[in-house]
């Protein structure tokens, strides 16, 4: 691995509070140093360009049955492709793209660490498997816990050290990183014919509340020293008039808690017609309550494909909008649903989910609590990330594109009143370091001794065109894309956070419960790594 040093880039590294500072980046064995020692080195000349730390994407469905349904159902969404070069495989998929292309784009994006929000324990082979084949990136993936049955049964029994060991055997067997609920007890209730859920309603046969196992399991990741806080898809997301049930879930975080796509959880009105932005009452709370921290969920006007664990609302969805849609049951642990969708710029309702979540970005205070996401490909797919930021740097542009769209953005949400312009600092902290910090990776940035993950951007060519394509991405040392095109071959690393896994007792209690709920043995579950 050759040495690199990059000459004269503007840096922009919020783990320094680095803003603009032209400086020298030195490379070598993969890591930051203040000084090169070997005599061979590259060098760039950054003159002019910006410079960050690799992006970090807290939020991104890139592996697992999910992901792989939505190929299966979507063959019209080919309409990307990449063809096989020297350095890489081919690949097809606009907003589900296969596993190498996945990377390929990521690394283009300037990206290095990637996390896979949800995979289920019994699909978890399969997450890994995919996971493994997306090239160059750091990855990691959490587990689905909250519509498990077994969890939901020692919540209900009060048992948190029975949760906390369950939780601990889990995460050692599937080989993942922290805990993600998904609409909370909405999926048990459903498969027992129960209707929406609310933060208080009661899931049969468990008799627990979505706030009962928020809480358990909160107190769970807190006892594990997790190092990312629990992962909540809230009740409610995706229908008019959630902004409520979303406060009360949030209000239920004694510690920490990361809520997914927030975007979707900050809507007001009592119907589709009514439906309004209700992001300033969602950000009012964020920003008075520091244990809260947040992906957007930022939508773009492109046909692409929603997938969640939230089935029931993919349902619902399917139905709202005619389209095709399929869904699976993973056994007692939880269920997945996948519908096309086409955002359109012209729809009332499209029109003011785009500006709900420009608003909550730009009336947070706090950016380290704030990550740049599209829940990828459930808002957007992930390669429009430069537009957005786009959008949140220049007041004129998202003007002209709000005066473009439906007038409900005038009528029915603030964005037209806010003066605020992201600066390049600002990008740096909602695209690498607060997501660093809030997955709890030990680099944050650049600072010496850190892994060699690094961005050079070209900003002459435009804020949307200068971050869609890198002029340089180095991942670990190695220089992986130059101007879009992709120079290396590699497979990136998969981490997990280790747990105890040896627990004899609920091995044996979970026997009998394999034997006589699941399809597979206790032997044939899990990842080895
Ligand atoms: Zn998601």
């Amino acid at each position: 691995m050759t040495a690199i040093e990059i000459r004269n880039a503007q840096v922009y590294d919020p783990a320094q509070k680095i803003d603009g500072e032209v400086k020298d980046i030195l490379i070598e064995k993969g890591l930051i140093v203040s000084e090169i020692k070997s005599k061979k080195k590259k060098v760039i000349n950054a003159k002019g360009n910006i410079l960050m730390k690799g992006g970090v994407d807290v939020h991104t469905h890139i592996a697992g049955s999910a992901i792989n349904s939505a190929r299966l159902l979507r063959p019209e969404d080919k309409t990307f492709i990449w063809k096989k070069t020297e350095n890489t495989h081919s690949g097809t998929g606009f907003s589900c793209p296969t596993t190498y292309l996945t990377g390929y784009r990521y690394a283009q994006l300037g990206y290095s660490t990637l996390q896979e929000p949800a995979t289920s324990p019994l699909k978890a082979k399969h997450t890994h498997d995919e996971l493994q084949e997306i090239p160059f990136m750091r990855k990691q993936a959490l587990l689905l816990m909250g519509n498990n049955l077994l969890a939901a049964q020692y919540i209900h029994d009060k048992d948190f050290d029975g949760l906390t060991d369950y939780c601990s055997w889990m995460m050692d067997r599937t080989k993942t990183n922290g805990l993600k609920l998904v609409a909370p007890g909405a999926y048990l209730s459903w498969i027992w014919g129960g209707k929406k859920t609310l933060p208080n309603s009661l899931v049969p046969k468990v008799d627990v509340t979505p706030k009962d196992i928020i809480s358990g399991l909160e107190k769970t990741a807190e006892a594990l020293n997790l190092p990312h806080p629990i992962h909540v898809h809230l009740n409610g997301m995706g229908y008019y008039g959630n902004y409520e049930s979303s406060l009360a879930e949030m209000k239920v975080a004694k510690s920490r808690m990361h809520v997914a796509h927030l975007q979707f959880s900050s809507y007001g009105g009592n119907s589709w017609g009514e439906f309004e932005s209700k992001a300033d009452e969602i950000i009012k709370y964020v920003n008075g309550n520091n244990k809260i921290t947040f992906d957007l969920g930022q939508i773009t006007h492109d046909k692409t494909t929603t997938l969640t664990a939230d089935a029931p609302f993919e349902q619902y969805l399917s139905f709202l909008i005619r389209e095709k849609w399929n869904a699976r049951d993973v056994e007692f642990e939880h269920g997945t649903g996948v519908v096309p969708i086409h955002y359109h710029k012209d729809n009332p309702v499209n029109a003011v989910q785009w500006a709900v979540g420009l608003e909550l970005a730009l009336l947070a205070k706090d950016l380290s609590r704030v990550c740049l996401s599209t829940d990828h490909p459930n808002a957007a797919p992930f390669f429009r990330y430069p537009r957005i930021i786009y959008w949140l740097m220049d007041k004129k542009s998202r003007e002209k594109y709000a005066d473009e769209s439906h007038k409900a953005i005038a009528d029915r949400t603030s964005l037209y009143s806010i003066e605020r312009e992201y600066s390049l600092y600002d990008v740096a902290t909602i695209t690498r370091y607060a997501p660093a910090k809030i997955l709890g990776l030990k680099d944050t940035g650049l600072t010496e001794g850190s892994v060699a993950d690094v961005s050079i951007y070209d900003l002459s060519r435009g804020i949307e065109e200068g971050f869609s394509q890198t002029d340089t991405t180095i991942i670990g040392g190695d220089v992986v894309a130059v101007k879009g095109e992709i120079t290396a071959s590699f497979s990136g690393s998969l981490t997990h956070h280790k747990m105890d896994g040896e627990n004899k007792k609920l091995e044996e209690k979970l026997d009998t419960f394999f034997k006589n709920y699941y399809s597979i043995c206790l032997s044939n579950y899990g990842v080895n790594l």
